[in-house]
């Protein structure tokens, strides 16, 4: 059993209060912070990258030329590295980027996974046994539809997840977005990221996520709203490729956003960092109210609804961390921080904590000796003592 306390993110904003974490679940969470502390400072939920190529990590050299020349299929410098690269290779890449994403406080992925069946196989691979919980979205391994490889992929994983629609031949596009669909599986594309998409053509396929948009016109984004279409925004990925996001706009707009860091041999898989860079940004063009930025970086704990309910409740996963701050926390203090900030993470039933600056893993309970209880039963233990 685990205590946390000092404060809470909230609706929007930071309270006193603590939580108790017990076998991986939140079994209470207080008002006050309590006493005989095992970490100290902002509790937050562990952020979800809603946007990853986890793959890209294993291209290794030093990245020149424009957004084609590096990522489009199927002569992309990635597509390319990947095609060469081993199984073996690949998922030691992915692996340790994944791992470090682990140790930097996110307890979920969504990644767009390249290499068709393989390139699921090798994520799954790199995953195994990780405190992390993916959503994989495959796509077929050439740019030809095939309907026995889209159906396996789709048996394989959590859905489609293509480059853009503009790549596939239409009638290919709208298969695979209605193969997903009978499937009972999510179908997501990048939309409007190097130029402005026709939004309807987009709309048309009923993505169930959609991410960049960062080209769409503020009309294009009140359309995505009315269709309740959540979008992924990368701003350092975008900013890498010439584009600024105008975060405000989409705020604006009423579509709910998730916040990713894209390609793994572009940015590293620090929410913090992207976090950071999506704030100041959006100063650039008028700012947002800091929430909206920290709000997309935990809503996707609910998957893609993007439920604004970001809050930490008792019967939760105690996917949870601890940011050592200064004082009373604000916004622009979450945003300064980093990973070295961490002072607990707490992940998928397992727990680290900060030791002579470094996260430690703490030893899981001896088998036999962890009996889960259920947040109820945990209050009437607590009120039988007292
Ligand atoms: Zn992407």
């Amino acid at each position: 059993m685990f205590r946390l306390g000092g404060w809470l993110y909230s609706e929007g904003r930071f309270r006193n209060g603590g939580v108790t974490i017990d076998d991986g679940v939140i079994v209470d969470v207080e008002r006050t912070p309590g006493r005989a502390l095992d970490a100290r400072g902002l509790i937050l939920p562990a952020f979800t990258n809603a946007h990853t190529h986890a793959g890209d990590a294993v291209v290794r050299q030093e990245l020149a030329g424009n957004v084609e020349e590096l990522v489009a299929p199927p002569h992309g410098l990635k597509h390319r590295v990947l095609a060469r690269a081993s199984d073996a290779a690949v998922v030691a890449a992915s692996r340790d980027y994944l791992e470090r994403m682990a140790r930097g406080g996110t307890q979920a992925f969504w990644d767009f996974r390249e290499m068709g069946l393989r390139g699921i196989r090798q994520l799954c691979e790199a995953a195994l046994g990780l405190p992390l919980r993916p959503k994989i979205f495959g796509r077929p391994s050439s740019m030809r539809y095939n309907r026995d490889e889209v159906r396996a992929i789709l048996r394989a994983c959590d859905g489609i997840g293509i480059s853009s629609r503009l790549d596939w031949e239409p009638r290919a596009a709208a298969k695979l977005a209605k193969d997903a669909h009978d499937a009972r599986k999510v179908f997501a594309t990048h939309a409007s990221e190097r130029i402005r998409e026709d939004i309807d053509d987009v709309l048309e396929l009923k993505p169930d996520l959609l991410v960049h948009l960062t080209e769409a016109t503020e009309s294009d984004l009140s359309r995505v709203a009315d269709e309740g279409i959540p979008v992924v925004v990368c701003p350092r990925s975008n900013a890498f490729f010439g584009k600024i996001l105008d975060l405000p706009r989409l705020a604006r707009s009423g579509v709910p956003f998730f916040l990713g860091t894209d390609n793994a041999m572009v940015n590293g898989p620090s929410m913090f960092r992207e976090m950071d860079f999506a704030w100041k940004l959006a100063r650039l063009k008028g700012g947002v109210a800091p929430r909206v930025i920290l709000d997309a970086a935990l809503a996707g704990r609910k998957g893609l609804t993007a439920s604004p309910d970001v809050a930490l409740a008792p019967g939760d996963p105690a996917d949870v961390i601890v940011l050592d701050v200064a004082g009373e926390p604000t916004f622009g203090g979450v945003f300064r921080s980093g990973e070295a900030d961490l002072g607990f993470v707490g992940l998928g039933g397992r727990a680290w904590l900060r030791k002579d600056r470094r996260l430690v893993e703490l030893a899981p309970p001896k088998a036999g000796t962890a009996r889960r209880r259920t947040p109820r039963q945990h209050r009437r233990a607590r009120s039988a003592r007292s």
